[in-house]
């Protein structure tokens, strides 16, 4: 994904879908804080990270915009 975009649309809250599944079966990562590091919680299992944007941006598939 192109860093421009994850930059103007990443939320707080948002689900980012990764390209590679989590080996817990999990694509899908709660955003938790954003920054210059990104810190993101995998749904499936709840393991913490914390990625440079650019890096996110590497391995970012979409954004999955909080239901409701
Ligand atoms: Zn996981």
């Amino acid at each position: 994904m192109n860093p421009r975009t994850l930059h103007t649309q990443l939320r707080v809250g948002d689900r980012a879908r990764l390209k590679k599944t989590h080996p817990c079966g999990s694509r899908d990562w709660e955003v938790l804080r954003l920054g210059t590091e990104v810190k993101l919680r995998c749904v499936g299992c709840g393991h913490l990270v914390s990625l440079p944007r650019a890096k996110l941006a590497t391995v970012l598939k979409e954004i999955v915009p909080p239901a409701g």
